[in-house]
């Protein structure tokens, strides 16, 4: 190690700023004593993000979470964490203390997130900024299934088409559930938004923290993939079929089951986010044609 990382390592070490690194799976791979003392994380431990927040959240300690419902405020961050470059936000935890959080994300997916405590300063307003952070929140939601809607997800394809104007890779998955109509027609409406959210939360468990997921209208969804070429594309939006395959919804329909169709198409330099978007659904649609509960490439 050289000097300077040496004597980075040793100012972290005593610094009361918290200062972690995720890697692009969300595991915590450094955090500093202060961080570590912040979030009650032993000093060998690496948790992925989600179960610490899960764990933290059981023993009413850490972050001060704003919701009845654990897994539901999970998907709402989760669905929006580390999706863009740089984001910035008042936190408390539970012990009292506000900071001032930053997180930093490179194009690889690692991420740098850093703390300072701002208990003292501030504090008028700070239910005014709160507020405002859950309507920035709302905005970006998708009230049924709690994923990203229509308008965050379609800011991250246009972020991966500046990316592809550079030689970037990248790839859309469009997600359309089969024969919906019959499903709402034949099991009434409410059944119907039990398998959009089944769909939603389902998917929504296998997406990589680097790409994007959101409900973009009635039954149709899709997937963001930064960097990721169409093999590679295809054999994750594959997994995720089967996975809907076998999923049993209903409680009430023991036997229900249902199947999703897909179309990818990759990101080419002179896109536009209507190209690309025709691209994938011209594929669906084939992949519609050829049978349903399949995904097809442009
Ligand atoms: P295909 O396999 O070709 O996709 O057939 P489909 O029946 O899924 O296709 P279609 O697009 O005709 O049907 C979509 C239906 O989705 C129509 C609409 O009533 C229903 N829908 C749209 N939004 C919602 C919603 O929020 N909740 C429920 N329950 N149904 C919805
Ligand atoms: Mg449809
Ligand atoms: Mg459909």
């Amino acid at each position: 190690m050289d000097e300077i990382s040496e004597q980075l390592l040793q100012l972290f070490a005593t610094t009361a700023t918290l200062i972690a690194i995720y890697d692009a799976d969300d595991r915590l791979r450094y955090a500093n004593a202060a961080f570590r003392s912040a979030y009650f994380i032993e000093p060998a431990e690496t948790p992925v993000w989600p179960d610490l927040m899960r764990r933290n959240f059981g023993l009413r300690r850490g972050t001060v979470i704003h919701a009845e419902n654990f897994a539901e405020w999970l998907r709402s961050t989760q669905s929006r964490r580390g999706k863009i470059g740089y984001r910035a936000f008042e936190t408390d935890l539970v012990d009292g203390r506000w900071f001032w959080m930053t997180e930093t994300v490179q194009k690889n997916g690692w991420m740098l997130c850093i703390a300072s405590d701002i208990t003292s300063l501030r504090a008028r307003g700070r239910h005014v900024r709160q507020d405002r952070d859950q309507a920035i929140k709302d905005a970006q939601t998708d009230e049924l299934t709690g994923v990203a809607n229509r308008r965050f997800v379609m800011a991250r394809v246009e972020d991966m088409l500046i990316a592809a104007q550079h030689g970037g890779e990248g790839c859309l998955a469009l997600f359309d559930i089969d024969n919906f109509k019959y499903i709402n027609d034949r099991l009434g409406h409410h059944a119907g938004d039990i398998v959009l959210r089944d769909f939603a939360h389902r998917i929504h468990q296998s997406v990589r923290r680097t790409d994007c997921f959101g409900r973009v209208g009635g039954e149709e969804f899709i997937l963001v993939m930064p960097g990721t070429g169409s093999e590679e594309a295809i054999a994750i939006v594959e997994r995720m079929l089967s996975v809907i395959r076998f999923s049993r919804p209903l409680p009430d329909s023991p036997d229900f089951s249902y199947t999703c169709s897909a179309g990818v198409a990759a990101c080419l330099p002179t896109d536009s986010a209507s190209d690309l978007y025709r691209r994938a659904d011209q594929a669906l649609y084939e992949a519609k044609l050829s049978g349903r509960d399949r995904v097809r490439a442009a």
